[in-house]
């Protein structure tokens, strides 16, 4: 048997967009995947969705026998030829144990590589505007561990050169001992009026800041109950701070906004709202599930040529359809003279792309446009595929008009797991939600049916809709939307959210 491989990846150091484009190919053919605490789990989700996934982080005390079974998962799944890839968080090569694990396989005859990541020591004074080399400020960096360890009256670490030797000192895993560090530099020769920050969960919404001196800086992260994980950066170069912090000046950051599309359809609004510096909470309401053994679905399709019109009211409608067609060894020949109708953008786009052109587009989303603008459907058949839970005026407007409907479930809209929710409830209850948006009336019905009191839920969090129909879902409820977005777009109500919070600050 082939044996496989194991690559030793940075993550890079929290945002997900900051690993390398190699890290992305050897997650997409790795058979396993055993990661690290602080690795980003969207990583896992967007290009390994099919690996198996082992947690590889290490329990306070545990953590050699961790690091021994993490040791023999690599050797054994790569004997029996699998491809592994080992997920670390920053660079595998900086503080991580990577170069442990390298020597272990090499000892072992195992083939691996090593792929470098964006180490946080490097990457989160970046997103904190912190440079750390820089003319007349500073033209050296070191990058110190301040682990117990390395506190040790027997530790190597040349805390008295460092102090003075170094211009920008950079030191992780140290906020638990942060007064030994700062006082060990200072009794060393650094100035206590060194400016010293202190940067959480760098490159991702939640970064966090403390600024102080060497001296103040300990009793400021007590007082702010300041946790790790986080960089603490000792130099002149935290004066240029006031000039370039960029990451936390974006319209959105520190926004907590929830987002409750469905999963299979949320990743381009929430990496819109995200690129915006938003914290989004992604509480999927309802999933796209297909409709199995469907009889009425296969007819329709197996007699397509029949119909003088396909209507496809959603981009979920066009992807199902085709994953239909392509099931039963067919291709878009088999529309024949069949006219296409597609209601909205989305769904114009969704066709474009299997090469359908549609010969009908309504002005407006709404049933009862769609009915109204559609022309020379009397008499002829209509197969409308759709949500089980669609609603009733566009086939009623088309039968009206003489039609001959065929409303076909072909997907139901279905509610997520319990344990999902109550954790988002928990969230709202705490006041950890700003606002919640809506891009379906059907997700907004979701979402109020698990409150008990909406109007009290909610009296604090900001609603922001795609769209009229939505909104009257809301209101239903008796709560107002402080947001309309002005085109029933995610493009739209990004940029309406955006300018209301630049108005509302
Ligand atoms: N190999 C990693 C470091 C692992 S040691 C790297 O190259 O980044 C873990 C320490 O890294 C943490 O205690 C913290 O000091 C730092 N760290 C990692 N990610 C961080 C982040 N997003 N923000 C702040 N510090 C981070």
């Amino acid at each position: 048997m082939n044996s496989g491989k194991v690559y030793l990846v940075g993550a890079g150091p929290g945002d997900p967009k900051l690993i390398t484009l190699r890290g992305i190919e050897c997650l997409q053919i790795a058979d396993v995947v055993i990661y690290d605490l602080l690795v980003n789990q969207v990583l896992l989700d967007l290009y390994a969705p099919l690996a198996e996934k082992i947690y590889g982080g290490k329990m306070k005390g545990q953590q050699e026998k961790r690091q021994a079974e993490i040791n023999q998962q690599m050797i054994d799944c790569t004997r029996a030829g699998q491809t592994v890839v080992r997920l670390k968080g920053g660079d595998p090569f900086v503080f991580g144990r990577g170069g442990d694990e390298a020597l272990v396989l090499a000892e072992a005859g195992i083939d691996f590589e090593i792929v470098p990541g964006i180490t946080s020591a490097i990457a989160v004074p970046a997103y904190a505007g912190i440079p750390l080399t820089m003319r007349d400020y500073a033209s050296s960096f070191a990058v110190v561990t301040g682990h117990s360890a390395a506190l040790d009256s027997t530790s190597p670490i040349g805390w008295e050169k460092i102090a003075v030797g170094i211009d920008t000192i950079v030191i992780l895993m140290g906020i638990g001992h942060l007064d030994e560090i700062t006082r060990r530099l200072i009794e060393n020769g650094r100035s206590p009026q060194t400016p010293t920050t202190l940067v959480r969960y760098g490159t991702t919404p939640e970064q966090e800041t403390i600024e102080g001196t060497l001296a103040d800086i300990t009793q400021k992260a007590e007082e702010a109950n300041f946790q790790s994980p986080a960089v603490i950066i000792v130099g002149g170069v935290n004066h240029l701070r006031k000039h370039l912090k960029w990451f936390e000046q974006r319209p959105l950051f520190g926004r907590k906004i929830l987002v409750t599309r469905a999963r299979s359809q949320s990743a381009s609004f929430v990496s819109k709202l995200l690129s915006k510096g938003a914290m989004v909470l992604a509480s999927p309401m309802i999933e796209i599930v297909p409709i199995d053994q469907n009889l009425a679905f296969d007819q329709s399709i197996d007699g397509l040529s029949d119909y003088g019109w396909v209507v496809f009211t959603s981009t979920n409608s066009v992807k199902l359809f085709y994953c239909k067609l392509r099931e039963k060894g067919k291709d878009s020949r088999s529309f024949g003279h069949v006219k296409i109708c597609a209601v909205g953008k989305k769904t114009t786009e969704a066709l474009r792309q299997v090469g359908i052109f549609p010969d009908f587009v309504p002005s407006e989303s709404s049933g009862a446009t769609i009915a109204k603008e559609i022309k020379n459907i009397a008499h002829q058949r209509i197969l409308v595929p759709r949500s089980r839970i669609g609603r009733p005026e566009l086939l009623d407007g088309l039968r009206e008009r003489q039609a001959i409907v065929d409303d076909i479930p072909i997907y139901d809209t279905v509610e997520v797991e319990r344990e999902e929710r109550n954790e988002m409830l928990e969230k709202l209850k705490k006041g950890d939600i700003d606002m919640v948006t809506f891009t379906s009336s059907s997700t907004a019905e979701n979402f109020f049916a698990i409150l008990d009191e909406p109007r009290s839920a909610m009296k604090n969090v900001r609603i922001a809709v795609i769209g009229q129909s939505t909104a009257r879902a809301v209101m239903t409820h008796g709560l107002k939307c402080d947001i309309i977005a002005d085109q029933p777009l995610i493009e739209n109500l990004t940029d309406n959210i955006v300018e209301f919070y630049r108005l509302n600050n």
